[in-house]
């Protein structure tokens, strides 16, 4: 028997990246569901290679086109809209899900997930930072295996000892090291980074990812949802987590225990490595896949993070020091600003400009359940459209 796996979100690069990992390993996995939210034709594709036996269009406002589209032979099931990604997270047949949904949007279907006690996959850390305490809790209270997808994550759990439970207690743990590319802009002016646009910005220098992150990675904001979500998968505070920059993007991240030993994981910058190691956890499953070259390396260069230059990272570890509904509000403000950046509504600088802002005019709301986050994000991201309206 094969693992089902559910895959939400199967159209967007983590998505791509889950297929040839799945493809690689026929023995092992079956693809069970498939999401996407409006690439019709990338849907098409993956329908007729994987032949999934349930099919999940997000966007129904696409259905109609996508039926006309959809080949003749197919003999699985179809649902559109968001609540069917709940529906699927509870299925019986499902055994692992993938969240590889990017933002907000992915929060509802991996909570569900985490409810019905699955294995989650978790490369959607916007649900992490939005919903982390009731994430965690819930995962507890449940039984769900949670393993992290983001290379920096999933790096520092593979040091970790095969035992360990995603969100306890690290034994002997002095800090998180989180590496960081720096992004396209690390070492452009502050003055530079006013004028970047939304081609420069998404051009990574090392990975290859959706708009979304890229330009998180440029603003490295990224960094600081990945420090929020560190924060919660291995059950710290922000302060025992450091941030370096590492531009080759090879060393992903790094474990420092009390005895002075520090561990660490390497490999080339390909999402599937990651991946694979999460799906076939606890057994590792052969990939082919660039390997690194020691000798050919030679040389790995660590630095400090320039906080004036990249303020993203301080407004972020500030939120998470805050907690409650912080975390909720930057994200949000962010998912806003990066959108209207990309549309060139806004500046690249403004991206954070926008994050603070929020941020300094919402008054704190208690958060005890996922209707609290949903709410304090449908007012967060009014506010940051209020922001951007008042700009233009
Ligand atoms: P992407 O933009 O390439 O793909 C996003 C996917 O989500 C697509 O399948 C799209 O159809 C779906 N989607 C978009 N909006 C949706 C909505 N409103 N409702 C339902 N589905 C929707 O993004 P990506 O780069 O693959 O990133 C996915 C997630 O993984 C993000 O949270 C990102 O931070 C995280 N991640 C990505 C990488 C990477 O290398 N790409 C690395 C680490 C973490
Ligand atoms: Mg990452």
């Amino acid at each position: 028997m094969t693992e089902g796996v559910a895959l939400f979100g199967a159209t967007g690069s983590i998505g791509e990246s889950t297929l040839s990992v799945i493809a690689a390993h026929p023995e092992r996995f079956h693809l069970e569901v498939v999401s996407a939210h409006r690439s019709i034709n990338k849907l098409i594709g993956i329908i007729e290679r994987f032949e999934p036996k349930h099919v999940i269009l997000t966007d129904q406002s696409k259905a109609d086109e996508f039926m006309e589209k959809l080949p003749k032979h197919f003999n699985g099931s179809l649902a559109f809209g968001e609540h069917s990604l709940t529906e699927a997270a509870s299925a019986t047949d499902v055994d692992v899900v993938m969240a590889a949904i990017v933002g907000g949007a992915g929060l509802v279907s991996t909570y569900a997930a985490v409810s019905k006690g699955k294995r989650v996959c978790l490369a959607n850390k916007e649900a992490l930072v939005m919903g982390g305490d009731l994430m965690m809790t819930e995962a507890q209270k449940q039984g769900a295996l949670l393993l992290p997808i983001d290379s920096e994550h999933n790096a520092m759990f593979q040091c970790l000892p095969e035992s360990y439970v995603v969100g306890q207690p690290i034994a002997g743990l002095k800090q998180l090291v989180l590496t960081c590319s720096g992004g396209p802009f690390r070492e452009w002016t502050p003055e530079a980074m006013r004028q970047a646009t939304p081609e420069q910005a998404v051009a990574h220098p090392n990975w290859s990812m959706g708009q979304k992150i890229s330009v998180d990675s440029a603003t490295l904001m990224n960094k600081g949802l990945e420090l929020i979500e560190a924060t919660y998968l291995f059950g710290v505070s922000e302060q025992s987590i450091e941030v370096v920059i590492h531009p080759e993007s090879t060393v992903h991240s790094l474990v420092e225990f009390v005895d002075g030993s520090m561990l660490a994981q390497l490999g080339s910058p390909d999402m599937r490595i990651p991946i694979a190691h999460a799906l076939g956890f606890p057994e590792r499953l052969d990939l082919n896949v660039e390997r690194l070259s020691l000798t050919k390396l030679a040389n790995l260069h660590f630095e400090a993070v320039n906080h004036e230059a990249f303020p993203a990272l301080a407004l972020a570890r500030q939120a998470s020091a805050d907690g409650g509904d912080r975390p909720i509000i930057l994200n949000a403000a962010n998912e806003i600003a990066v959108q209207a950046f990309l549309k060139e509504r806004i500046g690249f600088t403004e991206i954070t400009e926008l994050v603070s802002d929020c941020l300094n005019q919402i008054d704190r709301q208690p958060i005890s359940s996922i209707d609290d986050v949903l709410s304090v994000d449908t007012m967060s991201r009014h506010i940051a459209d209020q922001w951007i309206l008042e700009r233009a």
